[in-house]
């Protein structure tokens, strides 16, 4: 069985995901890490992100394998090196090439095969997995999830303003809903639920009274 959560950065789909696949004893894959590898390969290499055609071939040989928690790139440990702002900023543009999109969404139907999992990203319902079984599209408030964010960072030592944080997530979310291929949109048969005023745990609660209903 596969579940799909979709939605902007800094809604809490990575903790909602995780949480609710150990509830209901299935796998997870946490998609955006996936792009945000390609990204930190790119970077690595010097290859210009504009430079589709570049991209493109560079992408020939690369493996990302996704265990649980962790993100191998090419064999390394890439898990903390992703999540900096320059590979965020870097993911979101190398999400709108096509065949990084084609790349990794056979990457993730082959990760999902045969298996029980929830799959968290911003395409997962409508184009990478448009018969999953069950589909939700979280949402929240932006400036809402721009402190979330900005307290996540803060507790990991990041001192980033909400100002900040805000005027990058708007970027990433405007690149996503506005791309060609996969946007980030609602799938038609997505359960939609607006996390502005609930608490992860209510979050969890809602997605898996749904689920078992
Ligand atoms: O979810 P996360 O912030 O880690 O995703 C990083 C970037 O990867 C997003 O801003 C988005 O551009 C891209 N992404 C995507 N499709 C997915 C998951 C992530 O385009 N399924």
């Amino acid at each position: 069985m596969i579940i799909t959560i979709d939605g902007p950065s800094g809604v809490g789909k990575s903790t909602v995901t995780k949480a609710l696949a150990a509830r209901l004893g299935f796998e997870f894959l946490d998609t955006g890490a996936m792009y945000r590898a390609v990204a930190l390969a790119m970077q690595r290499s010097g290859v210009s992100l504009d430079d589709f055609a570049a991209v493109e071939s560079a992408l020939s040989g690369m493996r990302i394998e996704m265990p649980p928690g962790r993100v191998l790139l090419n064999g390394e440990d890439v898990t903390a090196l992703i999540r900096s702002p320059e590979v965020s900023q870097g993911a979101s543009k190398v999400a709108v090439i096509p065949a990084v999109r084609h790349f990794l969404a056979a990457e993730q139907r082959r990760i999902a095969e045969g298996r029980d999992i929830v799959c968290e990203g911003r395409d997962q319902g409508t184009f990478v997995f448009p018969n999953a079984e069950r589909k939700f599209f979280l949402t929240a408030d932006s400036r809402v999830r721009a402190e979330r964010r900005a307290n996540e960072l803060k507790a990991k030592g990041q001192d980033v303003s909400v100002e900040q944080v805000l005027a990058e997530q708007t970027e990433r979310d405007h690149r996503d809903a506005e791309r060609d291929l996969a946007p980030m949109v609602p799938a038609q048969d997505a359960i939609p639920v607006d996390t502005t005023h609930l608490s992860i745990a209510e979050v969890i609660e809602q997605l898996e009274s749904h689920i078992r209903r």
